[in-house]
């Protein structure tokens, strides 16, 4: 009788979604946590404005955030212009958002004017109810799915076909996400998952980069030196987004 065959963790969760979306990240350049959490954001906006627009629950909260934060904002608009609307997603959504602020701002105005005919001396510093935006809403998505993204990276940190990939990749785990993992290792509960492999490469690949931009400085020097390297070119470029990743809010 053949032995039977019995599936490893590792194996089932190579033909999950979190493996797949890894294996999609890795063909692309930049870092691979970043660039996850960048396609599901995009597509969160995107969501948000052909599905959810008549949504009471988005409205509540664009309405409880005051919008969105500046990044979202600007990114909504790159949504509609993307998807060849006028704007109509948008209007609908903001429409009653609109009017609520407005009344807002009034009684505000109105708290204001009063205050300005009392003439007795006030005992406290008067409010007039001002708000503060709290954390966008699509801030927080980006968050938990950056939490997932990572948690995913880590999961598959000691795995040689994971390793191996990444080595071989354009793509280098950003500083901050970098960092991310070094904190997870302090953390029981994924300490025994993540491997320092995982960090090596990284290493390895920052190595890369700052002989790249040695080169690209030194060439600078020579008179007639115009043999740089597709790489010394970018480096600076790599540079900067290495430590402001793509996903740096
Ligand atoms: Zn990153
Ligand atoms: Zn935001």
């Amino acid at each position: 009788m053949p032995e039977p065959f019995i599936e490893d963790e590792m194996t089932r969760a190579k033909r999950g979604i979190a493996w797949i979306r890894l294996e999609e990240a890795l063909r692309a350049t930049g870092c691979p946590v970043c660039a996850e959490v960048e396609s599901a954001e995009k597509h969160y906006i995107e969501g948000l404005l052909y599905e959810y627009v008549l949504d009471a629950g988005v409205r509540k909260k664009l309405h409880q955030q005051h919008g969105f934060c500046t990044r979202h904002g600007k990114l909504a608009l790159t949504a509609e212009l993307t998807l060849k609307s006028d704007g109509l997603h948008l209007a609908t959504m903001f429409e009653t958002v609109m009017e609520e602020h407005l009344q807002l701002l009034d009684k505000q105005a109105s708290r204001i004017k009063e205050s300005t005919k009392v003439t007795s001396k006030r005992k406290r510093k008067p409010t007039f109810g001002a708000v503060d935006a709290g954390e966008c809403f699509v801030c927080a998505f980006v968050k938990g799915t950056e939490n997932i993204a990572l948690h995913g990276l880590v999961y598959f940190s000691n795995d040689d076909e994971f390793i191996e990939a990444y080595r071989r990749s354009r793509t280098v785990i950003c500083f901050r996400h970098a960092q991310m993992i070094v904190k997870e290792a302090a953390d029981p509960i994924w300490a025994r998952r993540i491997s320092p492999r995982v960090l090596e490469v990284t290493h390895e690949k920052m190595k890369k980069m700052k002989t790249d931009l040695s080169n690209f400085i030194q060439k600078h020097d020579y008179q007639s030196a115009h043999d740089y390297t597709r790489d010394e070119l970018d480096s600076y470029l790599d540079a900067v987004n290495f430590f402001s990743g793509q996903m740096r809010l």
